[in-house]
């Protein structure tokens, strides 16, 4: 079996560590292992990734934004093969992996105006003949730790524009599906990126460790789920590092009798059920107001009609889950919830698919009568399974959903404006939804998780990443000239 190699200083290296194997989600086939690097090749992809950088943040801004321009060129070119790649090793239908590249060109597209994102600010005469301004300078490596759910996308979020910035780039993405990062770099060298600029090192829990510990990484950014995400946040912090860690959580819409309701079904089912549930803004709990909550027959057909597939199935309405684990934690999670009292409306626990008998498939399923207090409700279950829960009043929905520990993303279907503007002004999460099921934001804004969906200051992309991957140096200047006043060292005496 192949082993996958490290991608270390423009090459791609074999690893002398073990690996573990890579399977196809819908067939079981073994792909290829995925080395778990050792200490030193970590150690020699960090001191790469220095060297690289020592030349980068001196190469003009421009030239820097060139090499994306192409890479963005680069990606659009071969974005369907990257998608092939993608839904072989992740198990998403071809139409899911297309549009998760596209996500992920987005960002790279955003980072080619890093001339005007990583502007300073100027204020002339801050006292007499003295000058202030502030100079946006890289930090030096930053490393990034990535989840399996989007194996371009995220990395993409992260590495395009940390090298914008003038950075040089770890990547350590999931070891479940790493062959796309790896497709990525060959394009990334292709565009001209300078050896060592992006390194990626596979592994698992103790490569995470050995990222968190090496003193050559000044930042890292992580998206996973919430309890390794807080343990990176800790563990990054400790170890002096700036740290953004982006985790779990439980995406609530909200139905209101008023809403368009072919439209409010429609989004919610695809918003459930789209890439199998895997994805950290799937929506995972709706909320039924009033008369909303007659719809629930309504709802249970249209998620009865879409069923689970192979990745080229054009037909199908999603893939299998990424792994045995996977599957099995959310079956187990199905009878949690039936043994917890909720009423199981559609179980998809039993599915099969034609051709594919070891596939990780599990069919849609429906919950109703779901109480706050039930672990179906609480928990993350990452698969395509709906919660729904009849309130009263649209101040009810608003108060479950903040007593809610996460805060990732949220949706509301109404005709009426006032409705919404009092849910996107009280709601407490931090990305909000007015008729669109899942509002993931482009590029020029940023993700902006909050509460357990997010630990950290600086939010991944847009402004706020270029923030995180830069530092702020504030300069003070005077200059004297022949006949010049001399000005006073002592600026509260000049600013009278
Ligand atoms: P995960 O937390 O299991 O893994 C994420 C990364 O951490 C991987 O690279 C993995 O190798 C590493 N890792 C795993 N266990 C570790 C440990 N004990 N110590 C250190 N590192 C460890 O997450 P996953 O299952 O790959 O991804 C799904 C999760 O990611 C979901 O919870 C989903 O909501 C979340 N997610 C969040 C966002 C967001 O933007 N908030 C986006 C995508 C995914």
């Amino acid at each position: 079996m192949e082993k996958l190699k490290l991608f270390i200083d423009g090459e791609f290296v074999d690893s002398q560590a073990d690996g573990i194997p890579v399977t196809d989600p819908a067939t079981q086939e073994v792909l290829c292992e995925v080395p778990f690097a050792t200490g030193d090749e970590m150690d020699r992809a960090v001191r790469g990734a220095q060297a690289a950088f020592e030349g980068w943040r001196e190469t003009p801004v421009p030239e820097r934004a060139r090499v994306l321009f192409a890479y963005q060129g680069l990606l659009k070119r071969h974005q369907e093969d990257i998608a092939r790649g993608l839904s072989r090793e992740t198990g998403k239908i071809f139409e899911d992996a297309m549009g998760e590249v596209w996500r992920g060109i987005e960002v790279v597209e955003h980072a080619c105006s890093v001339a005007s994102l990583g502007m300073g600010e100027t204020v002339e005469n801050v006292a007499r003949g003295i000058d202030t301004y502030s100079l946006v300078q890289p930090l030096g490596v930053c490393g990034g730790i990535t989840p399996f759910n989007f194996p371009a996308m995220v990395p993409l979020w992260m590495y395009p524009i940390a090298v914008a910035c003038g950075n040089a780039f770890i990547l350590k993405p999931s070891e479940q599906d790493p062959m796309t990062p790896n497709r990525l770099m060959e394009l990334l060298s292709e565009a001209g990126a300078p050896d060592g600029l992006v390194q990626v090192v596979h592994g698992g829990k103790d490569q995470v460790d050995a990222m968190l510990e090496h003193p050559g990484i000044r930042a890292v950014s992580f998206v996973g789920s919430v309890a390794v995400a807080r343990y990176v946040y800790h563990k990054a912090a400790a170890n002096d590092k700036r740290v953004q860690a982006l985790a779990g959580a439980k995406n609530h819409l909200v139905i209101l009798p008023d809403a368009d309701k072919d439209q409010a079904i429609a989004s919610l089912v695809g918003a459930v059920c789209g890439a199998a549930g895997q994805r950290c803004m799937a929506i995972s709990a709706a909320v039924l107001v009033g008369e909303a909550a007659e719809w629930l027959p309504d709802i249970k057909a249209a998620m009865a009609a879409v069923r689970p597939g192979p990745w080229n199935d054009g037909e199908a309405g999603y893939g299998a889950q990424i792994s045995r684990a996977s599957r099995d934690r959310i079956l187990s999670y199905i009878e949690k919830g039936k043994a917890e009292g909720a009423r199981c409306v559609l179980d998809g626990s039993d599915c099969a698919v034609a051709g594919y008998p070891d596939g990780n498939w599990v069919g849609p399923t429906l919950f109703a009568d779901v109480t706050p207090a039930m672990s179906i409700y609480t928990d993350e279950i990452f698969g395509p399974v709906l919660v729904t829960t009849p309130v009263e009043t649209l101040g009810d929905a608003i108060d479950l959903i903040n007593a809610n520990p996460f805060g990732n993303g949220v949706s509301i279907f109404t005709s009426s404006g006032g409705a919404a503007r009092r849910f996107q002004h009280e709601v407490q999460v931090g990305q909000v939804g007015i008729n669109i099921p899942i509002p993931v934001p482009l590029p020029f804004f940023s993700f902006t998780g909050w509460k357990n969906s997010f630990f950290g200051d600086l939010h991944a992309y847009g402004k706020q990443a270029v923030r995180f991957y830069t530092e702020t140096k504030t300069v003070t200047a005077r200059w004297f000239d022949e006949e010049g006043e001399r000005a006073s060292a002592n600026m509260t005496i000049n600013l009278r």
